[in-house]
């Protein structure tokens, strides 16, 4: 007799807000600029938002190096390793995420070297941030797209509004720590605070 194996699960999970601090707030923070604090969760258009970040930082004289040493000082959120180490047991875990490979590097060292779909940074000579290049335009909910395509199971936990579209293409989306307004707009999500929950609820088959 044959057994019928359930498709197996990939959980895609967001970075920045789900597994490590917000690495622009925190930029923001050390170099004491106010304009460098917003986010997704303030200006969903990513394009502009990050042309305003680009403009911002040559007005400052903050080069990539500068924002790398930044970086390699932060940490993962607190269990946060431990959450993935977890999860990465029960499924297959893939990050998607709007956020760098010239920023993520030292992050996905201390979170165990998770498999990554990012973005990438372009530079000047001079070492400024002069644009960005994205792998694809909402890379995030193609990617869920696709898994699905080729006969995974996909659950998928973010916290904002570039993650939306990925919570909607998976088969379970789930919201992890949000901002009030989002949570509100978005019943239909669960939202969770915790990674106990949001483990149980990633990897609960019903
Ligand atoms: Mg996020």
């Amino acid at each position: 007799m044959l057994n019928s194996m359930p498709p197996m699960l990939v959980c895609c999970l967001d970075l920045e807000g789900v597994l490590i601090p917000e690495i622009w707030i925190e930029v923001a923070r050390r170099f004491k600029s106010d304009e460098l604090k917003l986010t997704t969760r303030d200006i969903p258009d990513y394009d502009r938002l990050m042309k305003y970040r680009i403009g911002i930082l040559k007005k400052k004289n903050i080069r990539l190096k500068d924002i790398q040493k930044v970086i390699a000082g932060m940490n993962p959120l607190p269990g946060a390793k431990a959450f993935l180490t977890a999860l990465r047991a029960q499924a297959t875990v893939i990050i998607l995420s709007d956020t760098f490979y010239e920023f993520a590097g030292p992050l996905m060292k201390k979170l165990g070297q998770p498999v990554l779909f990012c973005n990438w940074l372009k530079t000047g000579r001079s070492g400024f941030i002069s644009g960005y290049q994205l792998r694809q335009k909402d890379g995030k909910t193609k990617a869920v797209k696709a898994l699905k395509s080729i006969g995974f199971r996909v659950h998928a936990a973010g916290d904002s509004y570039n993650d939306l579209g990925m919570l909607k293409a998976a088969g379970r989306g789930i919201l992890f720590n949000p901002p009030l307004a989002i949570k509100n707009k978005f019943k239909r999500f669960p939202a969770v605070t915790q990674y106990a929950q949001l483990l149980r609820l990633l990897t609960a088959s019903q």
